[in-house]
């Protein structure tokens, strides 16, 4: 199916684009002419924003008054046209998709904004059923969350998160699209821990000299535990030394078949708090599909050495529509998972991006998303919602991403008290994070210019350990010069 898009505002293109993908997954676009052709008009009159959207002889309409302010306008016209654009279209195909009108990745930024504004969590969560569409069990969600993250949602602002990434797995799994390669004959992993040492002791120093201090550490990937543990001690052993303990520090232990006895105590005795091990299913048929080279009773093994070693504060990641799984298998999964009692789970929805494996495998099959698929997915997000809070975990994180199986959500579950700082400064972007690796993208945050500035390194392992200064320079430059100008 082509689909076409009319419009005398181009700035809210991207909008209107990202709202038909809520209800037709990967369109294609075309200039003109398409199987569906959608009109939008933007007006003013007497005051107001006029959107409104038109198909054939369907037609739908949003008003607004014209706020002051240029960057409210801006995001007064999109909420318009976005919302006129969802009404058309639920009306067209007859589908009420969960998430209403919202296509960002932080659903909870809205609860926040209403907050601020002085309203009750109620009346918060009304707005979002009321004006954004968002249903009724997914705004009871966000305004759980919220209140989750209730005291741990400022970070002191003398602090920043410390992110590493760790570009290596042990076999690239089919949906993977993230920045990583498999170790192969190992031969970069010695040269990029020695590059990654030289971009940290250069963190440090700018750090220290604006005063700021380690809050919570996290060593992603990849998978941080694919490479040998002596590697991987020389890095923790050198961020200890640069940056002190920080109140937390996880490390991605992510696939169960990296994680040995050895490795455990290394992270026991460089004082690791959090460990990952992911299970993402328990069925072997599927692990085997999807290219991880694990069963259901490697992640057993491993999450049991974790516990062995001491591990009290334990993740699991899961995927809900993984190829092949109903509701059914991934219920096992779930229930398999709280028999474990992590102390927190972590359930993402399959992202189907165009970098992976999987994207092209279903590419060549013809095989495209459908709303059967996502309301089956829903049901599986449904199931761990009731599963998990039943056994006593909230949620307490949560994001969307784009390509998502129903356009749904990723939540992060944990039991009281577990909650992980990093997790919600980075999601909810109210922590600065200072990021080091191949690929990672430092955040940096002017609060009183409500700013965000990125730093992203080189994604390219080869190219990241040949200019590694270059890129401490980069992320100095933004860090530094803009903090000048946010002092002035
Ligand atoms: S373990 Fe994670 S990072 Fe590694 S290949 Fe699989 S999805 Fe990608």
């Amino acid at each position: 199916m082509t689909l076409s898009l009319s419009t005398n505002l181009e700035s809210v293109r991207n909008e209107l684009d990202d709202v038909v993908r809520v209800f037709f997954g990967d369109v294609t676009f075309v200039p003109e002419h398409g199987n569906i052709h959608l009109a939008h008009t933007h007006s003013e009159q007497d005051g107001r924003y006029v959107e409104t959207l038109a198909s054939g002889s369907s037609r739908c309409e949003k008003q607004a008054v014209i706020p002051s302010g240029e960057l409210e306008k801006k995001r007064v016209i999109k909420r318009a046209a976005k919302t006129a654009l969802f009404c058309l279209l639920k009306e067209l195909t007859g589908i009420d998709p969960p998430w209403g009108s919202l296509t960002g990745i932080r659903p909870t930024r809205l609860m926040y904004e209403a907050l601020e504004e002085g309203l009750t969590p109620d009346a918060a969560e009304k707005r979002l059923r009321d004006e954004f569409f968002v249903s009724p069990e997914k705004a009871a969600l966000v305004k759980t969350i919220v209140r989750a993250q209730a005291g741990l949602i400022y970070p002191p602002e003398d602090s920043f998160d410390l992110y590493i990434h760790i570009p290596f797995c042990a076999t690239r799994c089919a949906y993977c699209s993230f920045a990583t390669g498999e170790v192969g004959d190992g031969k970069l992993i010695v040269p990029y821990v020695d590059a990654l040492l030289c971009e940290l002791k250069s963190g440090a120093s700018l750090m220290r000299s604006l005063g700021l201090s380690m809050r919570a550490g996290y060593i992603g990937g990849g998978t941080p535990t694919a490479i040998p543990a002596a590697q991987l001690e020389r890095i923790l052993v050198c961020v200890r030394e640069l940056f002190g303990q920080g109140s937390e520090f996880t490390v991605e232990a992510g696939r169960p078949d990296t994680i040995t006895p050895e490795k455990l105590r290394m992270l026991k005795r460089q004082n690791v708090t959090r460990i990952s091990v992911n299970p993402q299913t328990f069925s072997d048929e599927t692990l085997r599909l999807i290219g991880r080279a694990h069963t259901g009773e490697d992640t057993l093994r491993a999450f049991a050495l974790a516990r062995e070693a001491g591990f009290d504060d334990i993740n699991m990641d899961l995927i809900a529509a993984l190829p092949g799984e109903d509701t059914d298998a991934f219920s096992r999964t779930i229930e398999k998972v709280i028999s474990l009692r992590p102390e927190s789970v972590t359930v993402h929805t399959l992202a189907v991006k165009r970098a992976s494996r999987l994207y092209e495998q279903r590419l060549l099959s013809g095989q495209t998303r459908t709303r059967a698929d996502a309301r089956d997915t829903d049901r599986m997000l449904s199931l761990a919602l009731s599963s998990l809070t039943a056994s006593g975990y909230t949620p307490y994180y949560l994001y969307r991403q784009k390509h998502m199986a129903g356009n749904l959500e990723n939540t992060g579950y944990c039991l009281p008290g577990k909650q992980c700082l990093y997790n919600i400064g980075n999601m909810e972007e109210t922590q600065k994070v200072l990021a080091f690796g191949a690929g990672s993208i430092s955040k940096w945050i002017f609060p009183r210019q409500k700013r965000i500035e990125r730093s992203a390194n080189l994604r390219n392992v080869e190219e990241y350990i040949s200019r590694t200064d270059e890129m401490s320079l980069k992320k100095q430059k933004i860090i530094l010069g803009e903090d000048a100008n946010e002092k002035a």
